[in-house]
């Protein structure tokens, strides 16, 4: 095998660096993973590549970046006790303790660990370079009805949605509404069909990303982000609102239309991050008894299961995503994603790149 691998690293000056790397060796519970897909996360433009925001434990710290690994186990540390050579991975991106509250109920997203809460590609190497050493206990295995750009999308993003949306629970009595376009809004709204909902609206202020939601047939109705959108959500829903609203944004104005535009006794789940918002508790959400959510990344058994039913929906998030790059273009996959102007955008290697 190789010697050394390139790997990826964010300096955080919008720019990409590609750097030469020692090949990892599996330690105990350790598996050494080949890349075979690795998605771009709008966090990942947010909070790194435009400049490092966050210090200290949840910073990013100088790391091979890529959160949204997918790909294949080519050797196994001592110790092993479920995966094996061979076997096609998930990796849910944040490594836990294992042993404090959050990681029993397998949010390791919210593991209190100073010591040992190392997300994949912040605070240890992630999946923008030619290997991934993961642990055993991070992995979800990936069906063969699924491909690694599948698979890489479930990490972070379709996780992140399913998680929301099973908080507030979507079925066929259910019209709904995603404010916020983007890959996870994408996201939300092909969930949110396979789930059933009977109508889709979504608001976004960017063409490209309006048309492409139209393009997949994922959305019955599209507006253009702007004064009027609670009204034209009412108006096409009959005058009641939708039923469920999902911010996907993290925009204030968008966050109100998603109060807004929600029928009374509707819910709301607020998965976009950053910003603010302000409402008027009486009119806006108590009198129409409304409930507001907030939901973070999801827990590795819901990852599991949204795999499980994804395979049964038929659906295929390798359907957002619009542009593949090889890892030596990674400068270029950056800074399209940074741009907006794209659906999801995935960094490929071997039979992914095509
Ligand atoms: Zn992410
Ligand atoms: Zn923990």
């Amino acid at each position: 095998m190789q010697k050394t691998m390139k790997g990826v690293v964010l300096p955080g000056n919008s720019t990409v660096e590609i750097k030469e790397y020692p090949m990892p060796v599996p330690g105990h519970g350790e598996m050494l993973i080949k890349m075979k897909s690795s998605t771009i996360c709008g966090s990942d433009i947010r909070a790194i590549y435009h400049e490092h925001v966050g210090k200290g434990p949840e910073g990013y710290q100088g790391f091979i970046a890529g959160h949204e690994p997918c790909g294949q186990i080519v050797s196994c540390g001592p110790g092993n006790r479920r995966f094996k050579e061979g076997d096609r991975v998930i990796i849910y991106h944040i490594s836990g303790c294992g042993v404090c509250n959050d990681c029993r109920r397998g949010y390791m997203i919210s593991c209190t660990s100073d010591k040992f809460r190392r997300a994949y590609g912040w605070q240890r190497d992630g999946g923008m370079a030619e290997y991934i050493l993961a642990e055993e206990k991070d992995l979800v295995a990936l069906p063969d009805e699924l491909s690694y750009t599948d698979g890489a999308q479930v990490a972070c993003g379709f996780g992140t949605v399913y998680e929301g949306l099973e908080k507030i629970g979507i079925s066929g009595n259910d019209r709904v509404l995603v404010t916020g376009l983007g890959p996870v809004g994408l996201a939300t709204m092909m969930l949110a069909k396979a789930m059933g909902a009977s109508m889709i609206i979504g608001v976004d202020g960017v063409k490209e990303r309006r048309d492409l939601a139209v393009k997949l047939g994922l959305a019955d109705l599209v507006l253009d982000a702007g004064p009027d959108n609670a009204a034209d959500v009412k108006k096409a829903t009959g005058g009641m609102g939708c039923e469920r609203s999902i911010d996907c944004s993290g925009n204030d104005k968008a966050r109100l239309v998603c109060i807004q535009a929600t029928r009374k006794w509707g819910k709301i789940c607020f998965v976009g991050e950053g910003g603010t918002v302000a409402f008027l508790p009486s009119p806006d959400i108590i009198h129409d008894q409304k409930t507001i959510y907030g939901s973070w990344v999801t827990s590795i058994w819901k990852m599991e299961e949204l795999v499980e039913r994804i395979v049964r929906w038929k659906i295929h998030p390798e359907d957002l995503v619009t542009h593949r790059f090889p890892l030596e273009k990674a400068g270029e996959a950056y800074a399209l994603m940074a741009s907006g102007r794209c659906g999801k955008v995935a960094v490929v290697f071997d039979e992914e790149l095509k």
